[in-house]
């Protein structure tokens, strides 16, 4: 695994290794090959868990009255990743942790706390030891969490996984799963949001999860769901995730509002491929491949380059951007080859300047 993976901030302050250690205990994969095993964030999911849940070194610690959003670094993260390198299951996994586990700021530790899930009506033993000036979390009372996407089939891809992630395991007795939403402790719901169901827009929640925001448009509404969403959050000091594969910079998509935004309290989690290499050209679309592929071992090279190479056919830019990992506009020839990437510095993860 090249350093790109590593965590470039004081592991301290985060979350997010508690939150990784939780989600292995509490949530299995869901499916393919190691269905049904512990969910272990691989390197990359690791570090987007790491920053989104990276504290500031100078949040406080009030009782009654735990600090919310603004405990954290960043109000909100974006991860920009190829088809089928396991983003919804990350994000269902993800969503289970804000659910009813310790996800929220709980203070700072002097040594020897430990988070011990019996506290919180779960009996599965889990109990996770503070080291002295480690950030700790503690779960909130009641989560109000919606799934947004443009409809109730691509709701199903944080939805399926997050139910057989929970089915079997020790959340199964915290959260109920229904087939329309899952009911949590002390009032508290996950639902799903779409352009056909937007009774529950602008309700007060505390953790959003957008899916593929790449194709939220102002046409079809869903720029602006995803802003009456954001303010909902913000009235409850909630945060929220985008997962999305690249998106067609003709568009002007909520994806890529984001990540063009100059915010700097959004992490941008997104590996861009070396520009020199050409997805036309079929060794280098294999190198570009591994490239974005790489630390997700349960994809299989050989059958994206297969998808990869019949959509090449009908509409390239589409494949470019869906298995290379590329911003690409959609009709392809529009924009000089290059010339996106040469208008964004830097080519590896991290937000810009
Ligand atoms: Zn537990």
């Amino acid at each position: 695994m090249t350093d790109e993976f590593s965590i470039n901030f004081p592991t301290s302050e985060t979350l997010g290794f508690l939150g990784a250690d939780w989600i292995e205990q509490h949530c299995s994969v869901p499916d393919g090959y190691d269905k049904g095993t512990p969910f272990v964030p691989s390197d990359w999911q690791l570090q987007i868990i790491a920053n989104h849940y990276r504290v500031k070194r100078s949040a406080k610690w009030v009782p009654e009255r735990p600090v919310l959003a603004p405990a954290f670094t960043y109000r909100r993260s974006q991860v920009v990743a190829p088809q089928k390198t396991g983003k919804g299951p990350l994000a269902a996994a993800v969503t289970c942790f804000e659910a009813v586990g310790p996800c929220i700021f709980g203070g700072w530790a002097e040594g020897g706390e430990v988070y011990d899930c019996r506290e919180h009506g779960c009996g599965c033993g889990f109990e996770y030891e503070f080291e002295p000036g480690d950030a700790m979390g503690m779960p909130r009372k009641t989560s109000l969490i919606q799934l947004v996407a443009t409809s109730e089939e691509q709701v199903d891809n944080v939805y399926r996984p997050l139910q057989a992630m929970v089915r079997g395991g020790p959340l199964d007795e915290i959260m109920k799963t229904g087939e329309q939403f899952v009911r949590l402790p002390e009032n508290g719901k996950i639902e799903a949001v779409t352009s056909s169901a937007m009774s529950r827009l602008g309700n007060p929640i505390n953790f959003a999860n957008f899916d593929e925001s790449g194709i939220y448009t102002v046409q079809n509404k869903m720029v602006r769901v995803s802003q009456t969403m954001r303010r909902g959050l913000a009235g409850m000091g909630g945060r929220s995730i985008e997962w999305t594969n690249p998106w067609d910079p003709s568009e002007n998509s909520a994806a890529q509002q984001t990540y063009e935004s100059k915010s700097a309290d959004i992490y941008r989690f997104y590996r861009k491929p070396p520009a020199d290499w050409s997805y036309k050209n079929k060794v280098e679309r294999h190198k570009i491949h591994k490239y974005v592929y790489q630390g997700s071992p349960w994809v299989d090279l050989a059958a994206i380059e297969a998808e990869a190479a019949e959509l090449m056919e009908t509409d390239p830019a589409q494949a470019e951007r869906f298995y290379g990992n590329r911003i690409v506009h959609g009709l392809g020839a529009w924009l000089k080859d290059g010339l996106w990437d040469g208008a964004y510095a830097g080519n590896v993860v991290a937000a810009k300047p």
